[in-house]
């Protein structure tokens, strides 16, 4: 045919495509493809060359100026490679002294008032690694009404609570009221307690409107009251976490091993999200009868709702009658969990955390520990035990971002240790 356009081929031999003249002068030869890889090889190599290290953290002893820098946004620049602060930044809230920390709280309340963000993520990591009291700060939050992040109120004192409260009064948006009764179970003191237990009796007006009863709401913070008016938490008050790598000795706590089981509902083989070894020092404060408590679960089907398994005292765990299936379960197309590469090794850290650590599902942590406050996605959901009909005591969770690449979500564990029941639980954003 005359008319038929000319092409030519791509420059490069291990290339079968054709290209029109137009694009020959272009590209000198090179079908779009290839010329974009040569461009961007060429791109990579001018970066490789002439990229500098940047260190923000030089000379600088300062705690607080360190925490400063840490947060700071750093421009992105492809030639910058910014050297990470040598200390980490939990070591850093550590070393915080009482004068330090005054001086970081104004900080932040100059953050506060220019409207920056980085303020709220300041406070958390003050109030949740290092323990401070910020009671001034929240009282400017509360008058703004910034208190969306209840993990600040952790320390609050009376004063604080009575504040929330007298807000109660004035408040009559649903939105309002549901971040105040937040607060107010984070603080969880006697004040708080004495509260509940007169919500529990008459229901105040200001919760009518709500989707669970004023006093419901120490839940969302681990805690319920219980039959005498008491707080009765629903998890340990310390915990551990992981670190990444393989361990050097025997660990207590095995993760995410497969077992001989079945789920009778999709027919995979149960995982083990934790064994704990209940013998060893560290692991004691579980309390817990026996040797090993397994808290295992079918990976896929706890999506859908708790599973239970009956539990022993020797580390075995079994299906357990009070399964009840739920009325949709996609058994198909999740896959299987695989183990971790070896770059996802990981292993219990027998450091001790306190109970808030990695609590917060906006803390940058590894989330899987054993013991502690839940970190929840989705808000509070505590199982009740199938036989005693009370909520169950949190163990530990498993945080698949910890142990595989392209998952993620929650496992939680807990464990009805009078009824020898456990339960799994799962969430995800
Ligand atoms: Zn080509
Ligand atoms: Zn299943
Ligand atoms: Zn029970």
């Amino acid at each position: 045919m005359d008319n038929e356009i000319k092409r030519i081929p791509c420059k490069n031999r291990d290339c079968d495509k054709t290209i029109l003249e137009a694009t020959d002068v272009k590209t000198g030869g090179y079908c779009y493809p290839c010329y974009n890889s040569i461009k961007a090889k060429e791109r990579e190599e001018y970066i490789r060359k002439n990229k500098k290290d940047v260190n923000l953290y030089e000379g600088i002893t300062d705690p607080v100026e360190m925490i400063k820098i840490i947060y700071k946004n750093k421009k992105y620049d492809p030639l910058i490679n910014y050297i990470s602060c040598l200390k980490t930044k939990e070591e850093v809230y550590v070393s915080l002294l009482p004068n330090d920390v005054e001086r970081l709280k104004k900080y932040v309340m100059e953050l506060f008032k220019n409207d920056n963000d980085e303020w709220e993520k300041i406070l958390l990591d003050l109030v949740c690694i290092n323990g401070a009291n910020i009671d001034e700060i929240l009282e400017a939050l509360i008058a703004e009404f910034k208190i969306f992040e209840s993990s600040l109120f952790y320390n609050a004192s009376d004063r604080i609570a009575e504040l929330l409260m007298e807000k109660l009064k004035s408040k009559d948006d649903r939105l309002s009221v549901n971040h105040i009764l937040l607060a107010l179970a984070m603080i969880g003191n006697d004040r708080v307690v004495e509260a509940f237990n007169e919500w529990k009796k008459n229901e105040p007006d200001f919760s009518k409107d709500l989707y669970m009863k004023a006093y419901e709401y120490a839940l969302e913070s681990g805690w319920k009251l219980d039959n005498k008016g008491k707080r009765k938490n629903l998890y340990y008050e310390k915990s551990y976490g992981i670190k990444k790598g393989f361990s050097e000795k025997n660990t207590p706590v095995k993760f995410l091993k497969t077992q001989g089981e079945k789920c009778e509902w999709c027919g995979r083989k149960l995982k083990s999200l934790f064994t704990i070894d209940l013998q060893n020092e560290n692991m004691k404060f579980l309390d817990l009868d026996g040797e090993k408590i397994n808290i295992s679960t079918c990976d896929n089907c706890t999506c859908y709702g708790f599973i239970y398994t009956d539990i022993d005292t020797k580390g075995n765990a079994t299906w357990s009658k009070h399964n009840s299936e739920p009325s949709y379960l996609n058994t198909h197309d999740n896959e299987e969990f695989q183990e971790g590469s070896d770059d996802k090794k990981v292993y219990i850290d027998l450091n001790e955390k306190a109970e808030n650590y990695a609590a917060n599902q906006f803390f940058e942590v590894n989330f899987t520990k054993i013991g502690g406050i839940p970190a929840w996605i989705q808000g509070a959901e505590f199982p009740k035990c199938p036989k005693c009909k009370e909520e169950m005591k949190f163990v530990g969770q498993v945080s698949m971002e910890d142990f595989e690449d392209y998952r993620e979500g929650i496992y939680y564990g807990f464990v009805c240790n009078e009824c020898k029941i456990a339960a799994t639980g799962y969430q995800q954003t």
